[in-house]
């Protein structure tokens, strides 16, 4: 908006509107511009086309500005070209801007903020989507539930705090040793789902023990101190072609619970789906 007050007191008064809005890479110089140019990234992942979209609307909006300027000061007509360019691609950046807008608070809400980890929220759709391509690529579904142990003297021991950052920590070596086609979800406090698309049960097994491993040998780093351990337990379960989201994640949990028992720091896999 700075820059159409500019447009209009040049275009009024002859004034110069400064030299960056002759200048050819001018939609970088002005304020959007550049908040659009350290944020690209966040816009890129929501939707790629219409970031895409978004850069060349405001280029152009900054070429019919540098045109309309132009013709001003060198005492020339305005074209009624440029003047429709400039309030149509105005609007454009508008009504894009207010659909990223939407965009970026649903997508917020459905994130965890500590972690950045999708929240419940989308699971069940995720899950019906996971098992169609299962069934479709002949590949089997496992839900595998973890499960931080002993997560509460952490707390307990360190504060709140450092039980957060031991969170975060753990979300971060999750996902760098899970593979990049298997959703992970903060599923509640200290408790993840993945679910994890295998070719055969052998394959589950050396992953669950990959994940379990994995946090075993990350420790939480501590600023001057020697690094916490943690671990956590996997309750896994193979889902059936026809079986439900809800039925799979109470096998997990009973997997869970059952490793947590057999002494934690493990993965326990769920006993087949016995027919009702
Ligand atoms: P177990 O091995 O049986 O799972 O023991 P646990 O201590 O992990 O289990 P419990 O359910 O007793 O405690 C979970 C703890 O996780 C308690 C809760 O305060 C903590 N927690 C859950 N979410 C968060 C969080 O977002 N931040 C922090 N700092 N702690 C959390
Ligand atoms: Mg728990
Ligand atoms: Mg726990």
């Amino acid at each position: 908006m700075s820059w159409t007050r500019r447009v209009l007191r040049c275009a009024v008064l002859h004034e110069s509107p400064g030299e960056d809005v002759f200048a050819p890479m001018a939609h970088t110089l002005c304020g959007f511009g550049q908040w659009f140019m350290s944020s690209r990234a966040r816009f890129q992942k929501l939707d790629a086309p219409a970031s895409e979209r978004l850069d060349a609307v405001h280029q152009a909006m900054h070429g019919a500005i540098r045109s309309i300027c132009a013709d001003v000061l060198a005492g020339r007509p305005g074209r009624v070209a440029d003047l429709d360019a400039f309030e149509q691609t105005q609007n454009e950046l508008i009504a894009l801007l207010s659909e990223f807008k939407t965009q970026f608070l649903a997508n917020a809400a459905r994130h965890d903020p500590l972690t950045g980890l999708p929240l419940r929220y989308g699971l069940e759709v995720e899950f019906l989507q996971v098992q169609k391509n299962c069934i479709r690529n002949g590949t089997q579904l496992y839900v595998g539930m973890i499960d931080a142990d002993h997560f509460k003297r952490i707390n307990d021991d360190y504060g709140h705090l450092a039980g957060d950052a031991a969170l975060r920590h753990l979300a971060t070596t999750l996902k760098g040793v899970i593979r990049l086609n298997e959703p992970l979800f903060r599923f509640g406090g200290e408790e993840f789902l993945l679910l994890m698309q295998c070719h055969t049960h052998d394959a589950a097994t050396v992953a669950a023990k990959r994940i379990v491993d994995a946090v075993r040998n990350s420790p939480v780093p501590v600023e001057h101190g020697t690094p916490l351990p943690l671990t956590v337990t996997l309750g896994l379960a193979w889902v059936a072609d026809e079986e439900t989201m809800a039925s799979a994640i109470e096998r997990a949990d009973r997997a869970l619970y059952a490793g947590k028992q057999a002494g934690r720091d493990r993965y326990c896999i769920a006993g087949k789906l016995v027919a009702a």
